[in-house]
């Protein structure tokens, strides 16, 4: 990941390029660009060889206009509180520019998860959930998966919430497995509006996904998602990385075949179905149709944006491309369908799963991913009218314009208070 772009300061710039286009005040611009709140605490678990070990987490609440703040929960070396103030604000905009009702948060604890046992990361998230359980409900703050976390970490929290609550209130959070209340869909939401928003965009462009070659950075759980559905729809998988490394094959190859192969050795490097191994720079400088980020921020900066020969971009991960990045991919008129477009389906099957908890009832999978789908599809709908009423070269800008417009019209109508 390249140093040289400081999260926050790249959601800020994005908020003031859209601002050029609005007819919102310099004064209500400047209270969309800060978050409400960041809570900055310690934990301290014991190890378990009985040692005591203190970690870093923090969990900031962006933007409370259009409802509960609502994000993710990431567990990595590198998060910071400026990443997490960066990775709140995008929430905020990613649920304005889909239209669900909320605002923004993020969470994250600074811990490598791959050097500490189960048992110890239970003691981790409890502790954190004990610490997040004044500020988070269900009508307040919902956390969700992020970055290494998933459905063991949102039961753990549900269950330290519930018990310290003496309640049941499976909507406190999102991402759960589905015997502890979580939807049907969830898991690959993410993956699944990404590739839902490049098939958009390819109609957009009157170019056929049919036979296109497609790149994907990152196989966690967005990435290798992406890869299996995007082959689905009869695109062909050339390459794919982790954070070990990527494999290359002109022709393509399976991606289940792959992700069964990163299952087994930890890496996705050494597949035999594929012809060579690359690294993630080579990969993101591929020439083909498609490329989907599906790492860390700042995976692509300036320098790497020249090289790139992708056609389109669908933002998987949060804040792939540096400000500087995307500008020169602008001008070399790659469409780039934005991370809080294009990764936006985690959180909007996040919401019927809330939805779903607040009426204890449950959908089958094929209505979440037919209201998935629904979402997704007006959301880009709405994004290129923007494009084309203002006359936008960089989607980015337009989805928010769309977004920041959403969120100023809530809170413009309620007014300031205090
Ligand atoms: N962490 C995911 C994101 O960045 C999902 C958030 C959620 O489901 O609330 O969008």
């Amino acid at each position: 990941m390249s140093e040289q772009a400081n999260p926050f300061e790249t959601l800020q710039s994005q908020i003031d390029e859209a601002a050029n286009h609005l007819e919102i005040g310099d004064d209500v611009i400047e209270r969309l660009k800060h978050p409400e709140r960041v809570l900055e605490t310690n934990l301290t678990i014991e190890r378990d060889d009985g040692d005591l070990e203190r970690f870093k987490a923090f969990r900031s609440q962006f933007n409370g206009d259009r409802g509960p703040y609502k994000g993710g929960i990431r567990y990595h070396p590198a998060v910071s509180r400026d990443e997490v103030k960066a990775l709140s604000g995008w929430m905020v905009y990613k649920c304005a520019v889909v239209d669900i009702p909320y605002g923004g948060g993020k969470g994250g604890i600074v811990v490598d998860p791959s050097e500490y046992s189960e048992s110890e990361l239970e003691r981790l998230t409890r502790a954190f959930a004990t610490e997040l359980r004044p500020l988070i409900g269900e009508d307040r703050d919902i956390p969700a998966p992020d970055v290494n976390t998933g459905q063991r970490e949102m039961n753990w929290i549900k269950d330290t919430y519930e018990t310290l609550e003496n309640t049941t209130e499976p909507g406190v959070i999102t991402g759960k497995n589905i015997a502890s209340g979580g939807s049907e869909g969830r898991v690959e939401a993410t993956g699944r509006s990404t590739v839902i928003a490049a098939r958009e965009a390819f109609d957009y462009l009157d170019k056929d996904l049919e036979g296109a070659t497609v790149a994907v950075q990152g196989y966690g759980n967005a990435g290798w998602i992406a890869a299996k559905l995007i082959d689905e729809m009869g695109a062909t998988v050339v390459a794919v990385s982790d954070s070990s490394g990527g494999i290359y094959d002109p022709d393509g190859f399976d991606p289940a075949a792959a992700k069964q192969h990163k299952n087994e050795t930890g890496s996705v490097v050494g597949f035999p179905g594929s012809d060579e191994e690359i690294t993630n720079e080579d990969l993101l400088t591929l020439d083909v149709d498609l490329l989907i980020p599906a790492a860390l921020e700042n995976a692509i900066d300036g320098d790497l944006a020249r090289e790139v020969e992708a056609d389109v971009i669908s933002e998987a991960a949060n804040g792939p491309l540096t400000p500087e990045a995307d500008q020169v991919l602008e001008d070399e008129d790659v469409f780039v369908v934005p991370d809080i477009l294009a990764n936006a389906g985690g959180v909007t099957v996040s919401y019927f799963e809330w939805v779903q908890n607040r009426q204890r009832f449950y959908w089958s999978e094929e209505k979440v991913n037919t209201e998935l789908e629904e979402h997704i599809v007006e959301a880009f709908d709405s994004l290129v009218e923007t494009i084309e009423a203002h006359d936008l070269d960089n989607p980015r800008t337009a989805a928010y314009v769309v977004a920041i417009q959403r969120v100023a019209d809530a809170f413009e109508e309620a007014g300031s208070f205090p």
